[in-house]
């Protein structure tokens, strides 16, 4: 069996050696707590479980859905953003639902980049921005994000290598957790467009945001929709990670183009999942207060353990993580194998989100308060 080379050519999967090691932990009998993943721990709110139960019983819902998603739904994703940032879509042109953000991000790469074209992407930065670009045949360059900087892009520093063709960016930050002000997006606009450079921002975690800010979408810069698009989902949202639904906005062309890659391979979203989604954005939205004070409280609770400890950090005012500097002297990779083995705590190294990841550890905080409790305890003692 001969395997292709664009997967051959897949960085290797940075938590293996870890996901082995816990594995050994568990079973030498350590009660091991996971703050690795961001998969919330809370349930779907009751009335989006409720729509996908009557909708699953009606047999419409049966058949292969429409490629390009309901148009209530895609109603439904307009009309939040009308509300929520004053930012007018044409739900026919501008809205495409996905399977889970994740599948749009990983596809985009199909419609843009052909075998040796770049794709600059954030690092550290969801990893499958860079995945795409290279089982697309392209190569993805470094986009360093740095403390110096509060993680956000330095544009003056940048140099775009010929063939660029996409920008990947997203505010609040999966792993650094910083946050972007409408400044920062503006700069994004105007380098994507000097560059000619189709930018994706990433808002899967705006509206998980803390101590009263409020994170800006980047079509709500003028101009915008001539150099980008942003996706979206439901999965933070409305704890809604397993169910796979998202979408993508903004530019009319890149949204038909990556309709093209996506009806030649799947066939959309399980009609009844879109109805849960629609009842998810038109429905009550008093959860989302109710997650943003759990996580808010849950950051405050890692925060100030790790202060004890002697590590000092800003609390980040979005997502659903924490990241934290490793002490001098240690990896990323080191830092967390010590915490598995001596506190038997996972967190997920810096350096899976890439090389500027070196010298960080992200911690999760989709975990029971009782849980995150103890891991915070056991933290602060290993630490000290
Ligand atoms: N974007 C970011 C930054 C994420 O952290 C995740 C999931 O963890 C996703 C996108 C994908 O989310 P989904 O495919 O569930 O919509």
């Amino acid at each position: 069996m001969r395997i292709a080379k664009r997967v051959e050519g897949l960085p290797p999967y940075l938590f293996a050696e870890l996901d082995k090691r816990v594995a050994a932990k568990r079973a030498e009998g350590a009660d091991v707590i996971s703050l690795g993943v961001g998969d919330p721990d809370l349930p779907t709110p009751p009335h989006i479980v409720e729509a996908l139960r009557e909708a699953a019983l009606d047999p419409s819902t049966h058949r292969y859905p429409s490629y390009y998603g309901m148009p209530e739904l895609r109603r439904a994703i307009a009309d939040y953003y009308d509300r929520r940032f004053g930012v007018t879509l044409d739900p026919e042109t501008e809205v495409l639902p996905l399977i889970g953000s994740k599948e749009g991000i990983a596809h985009l790469a199909t419609a843009f980049v052909d075998p040796g074209d770049r794709a600059l992407v954030a690092d550290p930065g969801y990893p499958v921005y860079g995945i795409g670009t290279i089982l697309a045949g392209g190569e993805p360059v470094s986009l360093p994000l740095t403390a110096e900087h509060r993680f956000l892009p330095d544009f003056d520093a940048v140099d775009v290598p010929p063939s660029t063709k996409l920008l990947w960016i997203g505010y609040p930050s999966n792993p650094t957790a910083a946050v972007a002000e409408a400044d920062t997006l503006e700069r994004t606009v105007r380098f994507g467009a000097d560059h000619d450079l189709l930018v994706c921002h990433d808002a899967a975690y705006a509206e998980i945001t803390f101590d009263g800010y409020v994170a800006p979408s980047i079509l709500q810069i003028p101009g915008a929709k001539h150099v980008a698009v942003e996706f979206g989902s439901l999965s933070k949202t409305y704890n809604m990670t397993g169910w796979r639904i998202g979408y993508v906005v903004g530019n009319a062309e890149a949204i038909r183009m990556l309709g093209v890659v996506k009806t030649n391979i799947d066939s959309g979203i399980f009609d009844a999942v879109q109805r849960a989604g629609i009842a998810a954005l038109t429905g009550p939205q008093d959860h989302v207060e109710q997650m943003r004070a759990i996580y808010q409280k849950r950051r405050d609770l890692i925060v100030s353990a790790l202060a004890e400890a002697g590590i000092d950090l800003e609390p980040p005012l979005g997502s659903i993580y924490v990241w934290v500097p490793a002490p001098a002297g240690r990896t990323s990779v080191d830092f967390a194998a010590e915490l598995l083995d001596e506190a038997a705590v996972v967190v997920a190294p810096g350096t899976g989100y890439g090389p500027h990841g070196e010298g960080y550890i992200r911690i999760s905080l989709s975990v029971p308060d009782d849980r995150l409790q103890e891991a915070a305890t056991r933290l602060r003692e290993r630490l000290r």
